[in-house]
């Protein structure tokens, strides 16, 4: 018998090869709601990605939507540059007003370009400027996104090796629990910055996420935050915390900093910050160094009116009392639970779990295991990636306003996948 192979699509003869996502999911999506995808044949997958954390508040949430559709239909102003408009003087002020007072911060607030890449690109600009210093210091396993100056102070060799060119003026450091406990922290660090025969240039920074997303959901512990915080003071070196995907409630608080107390010098946000999906981004830095002379750094869509409306439609529903963050820690429980129980029961297979919030990482002693798993669970109906430097690490990032019901379903197929593809 002869098979005819399906027809290439216009995805496979005109999209380039550099694509993604769709090769571990193929499907054609057409539709979306709260956590639930569609494909063209009517076909729905729980969502447990949520745009790589895009998508807290999920997906064509109802009453951002409302607040979008009423400003366009009224002809508000879509494309603004950096022009002043009502939609970002109301952003601004619900920002300030249920973000940055009730919490004690005292930050400008910059818009770069639209993606989470361009606000790392303004806050590392930003600090070697007021600095005068060129070097910055990441952490192992970090990612900071993929214009030149982001990428390198990002770890994963394979996204490096794509700049084409070398990636300098950056150096890496341990991240909390590199040595698995075996080092005290900053033991490294520390040695370097007082040795002058070290060869370390002093740096303008340290850059550092207190979750590591793409990098495989490594926490940080707060201890380890507030002593790279007290590092950073006493060196006189800027922290920029990269809040951009576990910033906006990710981890239970509105800024994932805030469990350790500690406050940065400059923050990065950008994904769930437009709410809907929208392209947003944010660099917040303390007002005395806000030494940027007008348009010395700039972007066409810095401006992109519509994601300040269903920004602050956002942070009006979910951020004006406590209820976001409380709902997010006891869903949180509920996956630590289902973690624990998949981990007793796969404990042959080295199976391990870590997280914050609702930012979860499972690993597998056998690292391809977590792709299978993502594989499998796809054929059941569940979108759920991987990540980590070998993508060892199933990650859940279900929306924020996931019901316990879908949850639970989510969390008993991914125990089904794992159990199917042992
Ligand atoms: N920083 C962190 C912590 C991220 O997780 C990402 C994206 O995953 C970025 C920066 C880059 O954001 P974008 O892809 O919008 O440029």
């Amino acid at each position: 018998m002869t098979i005819t192979p399906p027809a290439m699509t216009v995805f496979e003869t005109l999209e380039s090869e550099v694509r993604s996502y769709c090769r571990g999911w193929p499907a054609v999506f057409d539709r979306a709601q709260g956590s639930w995808m569609y494909d063209e044949d009517g076909h729905g997958y729980l969502d447990f990605f949520s745009g790589a954390g895009a998508l807290n508040y999920g997906h064509n949430n109802p009453v951002l939507k409302r607040a979008l559709l009423d400003y366009l239909e009224r002809d508000g102003v879509t494309h603004g540059l950096d022009m002043s408009t009502t939609a970002k003087r109301a952003f601004l002020e619900r920002f300030q007003d249920l973000v940055l007072r009730p919490r004690g911060l005292d930050y400008k607030v910059m818009f770069p370009g639209p993606t989470g890449t361009n606000a790392v690109e303004a806050a590392l600009k930003l600090a070697r400027k007021v600095k005068g210093r060129e070097s910055v210091v990441s952490f192992t396993n970090a990612f900071h996104g993929m214009s030149l100056g982001a990428l390198a102070v990002t770890g994963n060799s394979m996204k490096r090796a794509g700049a084409g060119i070398p990636l300098v003026h950056g150096t890496p450091m341990p991240f909390d629990n590199y040595f698995a406990g075996r080092v005290p922290d900053f033991l490294w660090f520390e040695r370097l910055l007082e040795d002058q025969g070290s060869g370390l240039n002093q740096p303008a920074a340290v850059i550092v996420e207190t979750v590591q997303g793409e990098g495989g959901i490594n926490v940080a512990r707060p201890e380890w935050l507030r002593g790279l915080a007290d590092l950073c003071k006493r060196r006189d070196m800027l922290l920029i915390v990269d809040d951009i995907q576990m910033g906006c409630g990710r981890t239970g608080t509105f800024f994932s900093f805030e469990e350790a107390g500690i406050v940065p010098d400059i923050v990065t946000l950008s994904k769930s910050i437009g709410g809907y999906g929208m392209p947003m981004s944010l660099t917040l830095f303390k007002p005395e160094l806000d030494i940027w002379e007008p348009g010395e750094h700039n972007g066409t869509f810095r401006g992109h009116n519509p994601a300040f409306v269903t920004a602050t439609a956002a942070l009006d529903t979910y951020w004006a009392d406590s209820g976001m963050e409380k709902q997010t820690i006891a869903r949180g429980e509920q996956i630590e639970a289902t973690l624990r129980q998949i981990c007793d029961e796969h404990s042959r297979a080295g199976a391990e779990y870590r997280g914050r919030g609702m930012a979860w990482g499972l690993e597998f002693t056998d690292t391809g295991r977590a792709d299978r798993v993502c594989a499998r669970a796809f054929e059941l109906g569940l979108l759920v990636e991987t990540s980590g430097p070998q993508s060892e690490v199933v990650k859940l990032l279900p929306a924020l306003t996931i019901t316990p019901e879908e949850l639970d379903e989510g969390l008993r197929t991914l125990a089904r996948a794992i159990r199917e593809t042992a």
